[in-house]
């Protein structure tokens, strides 16, 4: 979506959280304490009452919001942003896009936005043809020491990069290609043949065919 569109669609803190309420209704509340499905709904606590034990559950709980005192909007407009630009936005460029004054909180909200967006690609096996090869990534994170707070520390992380290609040849001139459709990044703890092979199994179907470089492990 783009941002344009989504300040359409979502202009304002209530926009935001009447979609969430709506989109959660649609997956069904369930009660923790009870494990009830049936609720009412508070409009001026923002809550579900369970109808059973009179539980009551916010709209941010169960969700990656849960714990963040952050506006709703700008959970949204951080969201829209991720997935509008293609090259992907650093925590400096969010954090003035949002006006936000804390570094650190928007560095955590991305981190928490990608994460759930993980969860959600982890749902998904790639399948038939399959390309996998070992990647190095640099990654940026805030130091955890206090005075160095909001200054950042750089190291590599080593990552299994995943994808379905579908090889082709052209009749004609016999030059090989192949077609990408999906694609999976995993973050490897080690480069031991155990490790590639347990994230192989869990993100790859079982009749699927993998290319690979040399590599022993
Ligand atoms: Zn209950």
């Amino acid at each position: 979506m783009k941002i344009y569109e989504f300040t359409q669609i979502f202009p304002n803190e209530y926009s935001c959280r009447m979609h969430l309420k709506a989109f959660r209704e649609k997956e069904g509340i369930v009660c923790k304490k009870c494990s009830c499905s049936k609720h009412y709904w508070l409009q001026s606590k923002w809550q579900w009452q369970c109808s059973e034990c009179r539980f009551r559950t916010t709209l941010r709980s169960g969700t990656i919001m849960e714990s963040a005192k952050l506006p709703f909007y700008k959970w949204y407009l951080c969201m829209a942003f991720m997935s509008s630009t293609k090259k992907g936005v650093s925590a400096l460029e969010m954090q003035r896009q949002l006006g936000h004054k804390r570094y650190r909180t928007i560095w955590v909200l991305m981190h928490k936005i990608r994460s759930g967006m993980g969860k959600r690609d982890d749902k998904y096996t790639l399948e038939r043809s399959v390309e996998l090869d070992e990647g190095y990534f640099e990654i940026t994170a805030p130091s955890t020491v206090r005075l160095k707070r909001d200054r950042c520390s750089q190291s590599k992380t080593n990552v299994a990069v995943m994808a379905e290609s579908t090889p082709l040849e052209d009749i004609e001139t016999g030059e090989k290609s192949s077609q990408f459709r999906y694609a999976k990044m995993k973050v490897l703890t080690s480069h031991k043949a155990i490790d590639i092979n347990g994230i192989a199994k869990n993100n790859i179907e079982k009749e699927s065919l993998i290319i690979t470089d040399k590599s022993t492990s």
